[in-house]
């Protein structure tokens, strides 16, 4: 079985929060010109899903998982395939409460510098979630997804890639593949039965900047996200410094 190319975490322009440059439309495009077999697209508190939407994709042979990226107590959790009667999660108990086994619960970038970021609320509850980010943003030296790694591997949990997409250019710098079958709910067991490993090729060091500037403004201004990024960006500015001494 040829394994499926997968990324989980993508935001368009229809998010509440951060100014996208591209639509959901314009996303499931480019990503089946890109080879993709499924998405889900991830706005910050906003389920970016609908029939309309779900068909778009189906008529391109691109699974759709309906998603969103909750902000919960001021952390970041990607919450796929729950009930989004309401999708706005406020408490980790009611995604507890919410999901089925067909859900799958995701920490996003769980050791980036940053306030959004889960750190010891993961640690704290580890049993809440299905999978482990492994984001795009890193180089050979500075990796800050080593530590989700060796979280996974001691809780046995499974590792995604992410692109967490705020442009185009993101697609594709890191995806799953996964063995399943092209269903929602089949991928959905296929990651929680292991059957996942993250891709996620080096980047350049100066290709990196570039990118992750222009995901700064796709940022609108607010204290969170000023913050996440002023800290992202020091701590990789710091250690390239140090790598250079
Ligand atoms: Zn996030
Ligand atoms: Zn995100």
């Amino acid at each position: 079985m040829t394994p499926l190319k997968i990324d989980l975490h993508i935001h368009t322009k229809e998010d509440s929060e951060d100014e996208i440059p591209y639509s959901a439309r314009e996303l499931i495009d480019e990503a089946v010109s890109r080879g993709f077999d499924a998405l889900a697209i991830t706005n910050h508190d906003t389920l970016t899903f609908s029939p309309e939407l779900g068909s778009y994709a189906d008529e391109r042979n691109l699974v759709l998982i309906p998603g969103v990226e909750a902000c919960i107590h001021g952390k970041h959790v990607l919450l796929l395939n729950m009930p989004f009667e309401d999708d706005y999660y406020t408490s980790f108990e009611d995604v507890l409460k919410q999901k089925t086994s067909n859900s799958l619960v995701i920490a996003p970038h769980p050791y980036f510098p940053g306030p959004t970021s889960l750190n010891g609320t993961l640690e704290a509850m580890p049993h809440l979630f299905d999978a482990v980010e492994y984001s795009c943003f890193h180089t050979p030296r500075i990796d800050f997804n080593r530590q989700a790694v060796r979280f996974a591997q001691k809780h046995r949990l499974p590792v995604v890639g992410n692109s967490d997409a705020h442009v185009l250019d993101q697609l594709g710098l890191a995806y799953s593949l996964v063995e399943a079958e092209k269903t929602p709910d089949a991928i959905i067991q296929a990651i929680k039965a292991g059957r996942v490993r993250p891709v996620s090729p080096t980047l350049p060091v100066d290709r990196l900047v570039e990118i992750f500037f222009r995901v700064v403004a796709t940022k609108r201004l607010s204290f969170t996200s000023i913050a996440d990024f002023t800290l992202v960006g020091t701590a990789f500015a710091k250690r390239l410094l140090l790598r250079r001494q």
